[in-house]
């Protein structure tokens, strides 16, 4: 497989008004580009032998100059010098490069029009509403696809969107003065943009658009509280509609190791992310601190997410956190999220309980205490007609199967293990309790990882 190279385009957004744009060409291809930029009232020359019907329109009315000469590099060379960008967009290659080369040399940003390669820039299919810009690109590679993007995206921008950026845009200077606290801010504007406000500023509703904003201003406290948010297993597809919105409007992100930096990507850019993980044996930061600097934000009048792997209350302390903020008066919500058993098991294709084999399902922990002990409820976990699904448990792997051996359970008894469920390197391996130790090491399995003990890993089903 040839390797495609990436190139990695940067957006920005320029100010072109009033800025020399050269554009080469005058057919089609360049019409489409010199319109795009008269819209945002750049100052457009067109190096063009001949020009099409509409750009003689605009040569004629004044709108482009044009300088009739073919793209040969005296006049290039002549007429490049001061313009700030240069599409190259006549129907040859050829002649797009060349110009592209010149004005690389000369410093000058320059597109070539659908040949990637030799520009640095491209421009991106767009929609516009008011001062709202949204572009989307593929890098030049698929630009069926970026169009397909923009009519998806475009059709979940409410009508409005353009008066709502004015008048938001108008109100700036008097909710920064009403509160200067940038957060408190940021909730003021949220909290508008959530109600009847936006509905009103969309429909051209100013005054009743700023009493409604006043009003927000006016009751919005300095506050802060607390989301404990579970993020599921690591599939970004896997986060409940809740734990999107909240992660979008948080003000900061308390993280730690179990969270893929896929999911995190997710997370408002600007909101502000705390890593407090704690490795086994190599604690970063204790708990209790992690409580106190959940409250000690709260107190400020931030939004703190605390996100989590998983489902907060499965394994996660999110029980001892909810304490914490409680002593202290913190409002807070919990949001469940998809826990690793229900992950791991339906991307590996195994039942937690079948008719056949499994009429209940339990969910341990295999985290050895300090002393290095396992203290579990071993009779009740060895017993056929069930499955035991084991957290934490990848270290003490063989102790766990060594107990459930000895307390009853067969050698050949299904056992599997699935390393970093649910995301792309998901790993699966499944054997016997006898086994699955040894395979385990093999294959140099990590954590995350999860066990799943019981008969049900037969009825596993992997989709055509
Ligand atoms: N609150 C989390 C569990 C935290 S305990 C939840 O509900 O899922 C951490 C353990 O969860 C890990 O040691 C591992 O056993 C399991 N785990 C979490 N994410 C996992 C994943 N993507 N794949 C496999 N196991 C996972």
């Amino acid at each position: 497989m040839t390797n495609i190279p990436e190139p990695a385009w940067f957006p920005i957004a320029l100010r072109l008004d009033d800025v020399r744009v050269l554009v080469i060409g005058g057919g089609m291809i360049a019409a489409n580009k010199v319109r795009l930029l008269l819209a945002h009232r750049a100052k457009v020359e067109v190096v063009a032998g001949r020009l099409d019907a509409e750009m003689q329109v605009w040569a004629e009315d004044g709108s482009i100059t044009h300088v009739a000469s073919t793209a040969d590099d005296t006049t290039l060379r002549t007429i490049m010098p001061g313009c700030r960008l240069v599409y190259a967009a006549t129907d040859d290659r050829a002649v797009n490069r060349t110009a592209a080369a010149l004005a690389q040399e000369m410093n000058i940003p320059v597109c070539a029009v659908d040949d990637p390669q030799p520009s640095t820039f491209i421009t991106p299919a767009q929609i516009h509403r008011g001062l709202v810009r949204i572009a989307i690109s593929t890098g030049g590679a698929a630009p069926v696809l970026a169009r397909r993007l923009r009519e998806q995206v475009e059709s979940t921008i409410p009508d409005g969107t353009g008066e709502l950026a004015v008048f938001m845009q108008q109100q700036r200077e008097h909710v920064g003065a009403a509160c200067p606290d940038i957060s408190r801010r940021r909730q003021v504007w949220e909290t508008f943009l959530d109600g009847a406000g936006a509905q009103a500023a969309r429909r051209g509703e100013i005054e009743r658009a700023r009493a409604i904003l006043d009003d927000i201003i006016a009751s919005t406290g300095t506050r802060g509280e607390v989301w404990l948010v579970g993020a599921g297993p690591g599939d970004p597809d896997l986060l409940t509609l809740r734990a999107l919105h909240l992660m979008q409007n948080a003000d900061c992100v308390l993280y730690d190791q179990l969270l893929s930096p896929a999911l995190l990507d997710r997370v408002r850019r600007d909101a502000e992310l705390v890593f407090v993980g704690k490795r086994r044996n190599k604690h970063t930061m204790p708990q209790q601190e992690i409580n106190a600097e959940l409250v000690r934000r709260a107190r400020m009048g931030q939004r703190v997410l605390r996100l989590k792997g998983g489902d907060p209350f499965v394994f996660g302390r999110g029980g001892e956190e909810i304490e914490a903020l409680l002593d202290s008066a913190i409002p807070f919500q919990v949001v469940p999220g998809i826990t690793a058993a229900n992950g791991c098991a339906a991307y590996a294709g195994i039942p937690l309980t079948h008719r056949d084999c499994a009429q209940a399902c339990m969910f341990v922990t295999g985290h050895a205490r300090a002393d290095g002990t396992l203290h579990l409820p071993w009779d009740s976990m060895a017993r056929p007609g069930q499955t035991v699904v084991i957290y934490m448990g990848v270290s003490a792997l063989p102790a766990l199967c060594a107990q459930l051996m000895t307390h009853g359970l067969p050698a050949d008894w299904p056992a599997a293990i699935v390393e970093r469920g649910t995301r792309a390197d998901q790993r699966v391996l499944t054997g016997t309790l006898g086994g699955l130790a040894r395979q385990a090491a093999d294959a140099g399995v990590g954590s995350p990882a999860l066990i799943i003990v019981g008969e049900v890993i037969r009825h596993r089903v992997i989709s055509p």
